[in-house]
């Protein structure tokens, strides 16, 4: 037999007969081993009182199993768990002990101990949380690092699912919850979603949360939940800049002439579908060159950004402006006629000449713009945009600082 076998009298402690494997396990030899006493091999059994106590437990019951360690011959140990048991032969009771090697599972267990400790460190380091749930008595772990990405303390956020379900944004949650309960159903292998959760100064960040069902009950339905969360209100926010980089001229926060083109379509197809006529105007800025020369290049930045917002916060709240390239734009006025479109512009005009330039370092800055109507002076965007483009020539050769409609010319 592999695993070590004693025979003892319960009296004395004594061991009366062992096979070689009970010897051969502490590096003994069979002198060494029989007719000593059992406690000579314990290390954890110290003295006869507390053998008599192991005693009568082993002679109450079936089989009494000790896990402990034996000494080996050279002050080494072995990691044993002992399984003994009582019976009678003639007048005599003996124990029966059939004592297993351990060493190699109890360092195993410890290894596994050691990685499921490096295991959820790592974790709990690489996310920003994790989470278990419970699901019928509906409690949820909530780890530290997620209670803090939260900006609670380690001893807040009340460990059930309402914690977490009452925090999510309500344009988000129905969405979430459905996701899980797909998940729960079956018909997601996982569940992710990204959604907005409330932190404790009541500020939603962006978080991406994954999660699956690690336990099921004998009938299969799923009992728990774990899942780790990510903080991503950088990246979100990052995205949308870029979305806005797109779409929109970084100089001036104007929306750029690819948007502009896709707003020109839109309006025509509408324009033609309901015969409502609609007006375009190119602007372009005076002696524009001049500033810069006067002033410097970056100075004509900082007016030409200026008179970009000016324009827009001028504009009525319908038409739209666009940053068309250099210093030059063009408005769009949906659903107008020219004297509607010419109103607008006047407006645009108004504005730059009541704006105080001087504040910003610079002369008076004017505007010249051209304006062209659908259907009257174009049937389609090339058309219009040429159309508007002699009127605004003709803004310029006429003195600058007006607007020249395109069917007057
Ligand atoms: P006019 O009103 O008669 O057209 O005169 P202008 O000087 O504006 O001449 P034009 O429109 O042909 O040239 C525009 C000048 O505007 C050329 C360039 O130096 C300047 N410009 C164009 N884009 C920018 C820009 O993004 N920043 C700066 N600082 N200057 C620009
Ligand atoms: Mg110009
Ligand atoms: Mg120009």
């Amino acid at each position: 037999m592999a695993d070590a076998v004693y025979l003892l009298d319960p009296e004395t402690s004594d061991i009366v007969w062992c096979n070689r494997a009970a010897y051969a396990m502490l590096g003994l030899s069979e002198e060494e081993v029989l007719h000593h006493s059992v406690l000579s091999l314990q290390k954890d059994v110290i003295g006869l009182p507390q053998w008599e106590d192991i005693r009568r437990v082993i002679e109450g019951g079936d089989a009494y199993t000790f896990v402990g360690r034996h000494r080996r011959y050279d002050g080494g140990e072995v990691a044993v768990e002992v399984v003994t048991t009582h019976f009678e032969s003639g007048k005599h009771t003996f124990f029966l002990s059939v004592a297993r090697d351990i060493g190699k599972r109890m360092a195993l267990e410890k290894e596994l101990q050691t990685r499921e400790h490096s295991v959820w460190f790592a974790l709990n380091e690489a996310t920003d949380g994790i989470w278990e749930w419970e699901i019928n008595s509906e409690k949820v772990f909530f780890s530290p690092q997620l209670k803090k990405m939260l900006g609670y303390g380690p001893e807040e956020m009340h460990p059930h699912l309402k914690t977490w379900a009452e925090n999510i944004h309500p344009d988000d949650k129905v969405r979430v919850l459905e996701i899980l309960s797909e998940h729960l159903k079956g018909i997601r292998g996982d569940y992710r979603a990204e959604y907005r959760l409330r932190n404790r100064n009541g500020h939603y960040i962006w978080v991406q949360d994954r999660g699956k069902v690690c336990n099921r009950s004998e009938t299969g339905a799923p009992t728990h939940v774990v899942g780790m969360v990510q903080n991503i209100t950088e990246y979100k926010q990052l995205q949308s800049q870029l979305e806005e980089l797109a779409a929109n001229d970084v100089l001036t926060g104007l929306p750029n002439r690819r948007e502009g083109e896709e707003q020109m379509r839109h309006q025509l197809a509408f324009a033609l579908r309901t015969t409502m006529p609609f007006c375009i105007a190119v602007i372009d800025f005076d002696f524009f060159k001049k500033i810069n020369d006067l002033h410097g290049h970056q100075k004509g930045d900082e007016i030409l950004a200026f008179g970009a917002q000016l324009m827009r916060s001028h504009i009525r709240t319908s038409d739209y402006i666009y940053r068309w390239g250099g210093e030059e734009f063009v408005a769009i006025f949906p659903a107008s006629d020219s004297e509607q479109a010419l109103t607008a512009m006047e407006h645009l005009h108004g504005a730059f000449r009541t704006t105080e330039w001087e504040r910003l370092g610079v002369g008076p800055v004017t505007l010249s713009a051209g304006v062209a109507c659908f259907p009257a002076d174009g049937s389609d965007f090339p058309m219009l945009l040429k159309a508007a483009d002699t009127a605004l020539y003709k803004a310029k050769s006429e003195g600058r600082n007006r607007t020249v409609l395109a069917g007057e010319i």
